[in-house]
């Protein structure tokens, strides 16, 4: 009875943290040698053990997802999923990750987990959010998505301003207004503009919609619960969208040029109109960052817009929209990381892409270091002075160690630390040097260096979607690392540092085929640039330097006309 008891017992034992595992297996040594009294104690003992293990394992099987944010946020991820797994001991399998699978909130409750895993799973392969979303965001997010079910894609709403829409007539009694999204340019730009125009419909009231382009639908997963947000196939404007230019009929910089909106009635406004964010943008398309047109285009319940920039920047200078924006983010450098992170959830297929390369390449080093090559000079490359350029900054800043040529091995005191470093290319050359130099020569610190490039592409394909795919996969994938190098200018880049949260030491962009003295700077923010912004005071009518006009829009590092957000502390 004893025996079977004392065996029985310890098979039934429950993976335990590790101090209740102590005072279990003491108490069962106790057990199976000592008399009747004794045995009577640790029975309590044992009693008192098993309770906790059993409260234990039902917080552990629901978790409250609030109280576990904490939890999840405070362990250094690593893949603890497959850490669980690649264990032998099947006790500590039954140890569940405790997983907070909303953000803090940040996402919508109510999607299944199989149609977009990326949303549930990332978190796991994610360091802690520098910031927590403020609960304004939070409830603006909420009403945003209660708006887009009721106006969305072919609701009764939908199909009611669609009507109009179609016979050209202007209502001022729809209850719904949009947003158009057309789908232009590269990837990263693409990503950034969109949050940009979702920015915007919060700001607004009004419905992001979006042009499916070639891929959108293959790349990223539906953001709002219940109703799409991907542009219906038979909207009946489409067909004009390649074709929108600043000189369209429809342009709404095209008519203030030619005074068509100045005298109108509110009835006779057109029921759409189309925005021109494109970095050529002229000086009446950029009379849109003035609160006055603002108030105008309250009015025209379709807007449809093309950009390839992250305007967010300028919003923040809008002063209708400034108490809003301040409370939406009251940490102003962490606009487009939540937005990022609420909006891009990679779809199966590329989420596919990432995990098993994390898996394969990344998860087991000590440290992870992303660097994002993007050159905008003419050649293929690699170009030597960019090699060089890399390699300077990694030391100076200490991101990577320098080699040691005269000795053929060092070993270091301790551990062998591992830095494993992704590099991302258009081109292999500069992660071929940089692994072969690795190869070559020991690290004068002892640690083991190892470099992976997923692809090299060679040259941009943005109409190809496999390309697109890679493009996606590899941007999220330095957005898993604990510290990122990017190439100045590069959206690729920004979308990676924004979705991290992380600032990234920038490569200076290289004069006459030179690498920079200094090579590389780390950014004030984790926030992309707007590239184009308008240098206007919409109060004055007169030109102004908009990057000095208020403390948290600032001139980029990487683009001195550029703007960006940044806390109002940030070093300068
Ligand atoms: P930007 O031009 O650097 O601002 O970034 P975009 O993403 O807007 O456009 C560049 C496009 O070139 C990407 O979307 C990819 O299609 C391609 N590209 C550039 N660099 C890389 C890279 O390192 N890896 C891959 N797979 N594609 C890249």
């Amino acid at each position: 009875m004893k025996r079977l008891k004392c065996s029985s017992s310890k098979n039934q034992r429950v993976p335990p943290p590790d101090f209740t595992e102590t005072t279990v297996s003491r108490g069962l040594e106790w057990e199976c040698g000592l008399n009747p009294m004794k045995f009577m104690g640790i029975f309590v003992v044992c009693l008192m053990g098993l309770s906790v293990l059993f409260s234990l394992s039902v917080i552990l099987k629901n978790p409250p997802s609030d109280s576990f944010w904490t939890v999840a946020e405070a362990r250094p991820l690593d893949v603890l999923p497959q850490e669980a797994t690649n264990q032998e001991d099947d006790l500590s399998q039954a140890v569940e990750v405790p997983e907070d699978k909303l953000l803090g909130g940040l996402l919508p409750t109510g999607f299944d987990r199989e149609s977009c895993l990326s949303r549930f799973e990332s978190l796991s392969y994610r360091r802690e959010l520098p910031q927590k979303p403020s609960p304004y965001l939070i409830s603006r997010l909420r009403r945003y998505e209660a708006l887009h079910k009721r106006c969305g894609p072919y609701t009764e709403l939908y199909n009611k301003t669609l009507t109009h829409l179609k016979s050209g007539q202007y209502t001022s009694s729809s209850d719904c207004n949009y947003i158009v999204w057309i789908s232009f340019s590269g990837l990263g730009n693409r990503i950034l503009t969109l949050a940009s125009a979702f920015l915007y419909a919060l700001l607004t009231d009004r419905v992001l919609l979006v042009d499916r382009g070639v891929d959108m639908p293959d790349l990223f997963c539906e953001p709002f619960p219940e109703v799409s947000w991907l542009l219906p196939l038979d909207f009946p404007v489409t067909h004009q969208f390649n074709s929108f230019n600043q000189k369209s009929a429809e342009s709404y910089g095209n008519m203030l040029k030619k005074n068509l909106l100045g005298n109108l009635s509110q009835s006779a406004l057109p029921p759409y109109v189309y925005l021109h964010l494109i970095h050529n943008y002229d000086d009446h398309d950029k009379l849109f960052f003035c609160d006055q047109d603002q108030t105008l285009l309250q009015n025209i319940p379709w807007l449809i817009m093309k950009t390839d920039n992250y305007f967010v920047p300028s919003l923040f200078l809008i002063p209708s929209f400034e108490q809003e924006l301040s409370d939406l983010f009251p940490a102003k450098a962490t606009v487009f990381h939540f937005l990022g992170r609420y909006l891009f959830h990679p779809t199966n297929s590329i989420w596919g892409l990432i995990s098993r390369y994390y898996q394969a390449y990344l998860a087991r080093a000590d440290e992870k270091l992303g660097i994002q090559i993007r050159v905008f000079d003419t050649g293929t490359g690699p170009f030597q002075h960019v090699l060089e350029q890399i390699l300077t900054c990694t030391t100076k800043e200490n991101l990577l160690p320098e080699i040691n040529r005269k000795e053929p091995i060092v070993t270091p005191s301790g551990k062998h630390k591992t830095k494993a470093v992704l590099l991302t290319s258009l081109s292999s050359g500069y992660s071929e040097e940089i692994r072969n130099m690795y190869w070559e020569y020991p690290t004068v610190t002892g640690e083991v260096i190892s470099v992976y490039q997923p692809s090299h592409e060679e040259y941009q394909q943005t109409e190809k979607q496999t390309h697109n795919r890679k493009a996606w996969a590899e941007m999220y994938l330095l957005s898993l690392m604990d510290k990122l190098i990017t190439s100045s200018w590069s959206t690729f880049g920004y979308v990676a540092q924004g979705l991290a949260g992380l600032k990234p030491w920038i490569l200076y962009k290289p004069e006459n085929r030179t690498a920079p003295d200094p090579p590389c700077r780390q950014a004030m923010s984790m926030e992309p640039c707007f590239h184009a912004p308008p240098f206007y005071d919409c109060k004055k009518r007169a030109g102004v330097d908009t990057g000095l006009l208020v403390p948290h829009v600032r001139h980029c590092e990487d683009m001195s006309w550029g703007l960006k957000l940044v806390e109002r502390d940030s070093e300068l």
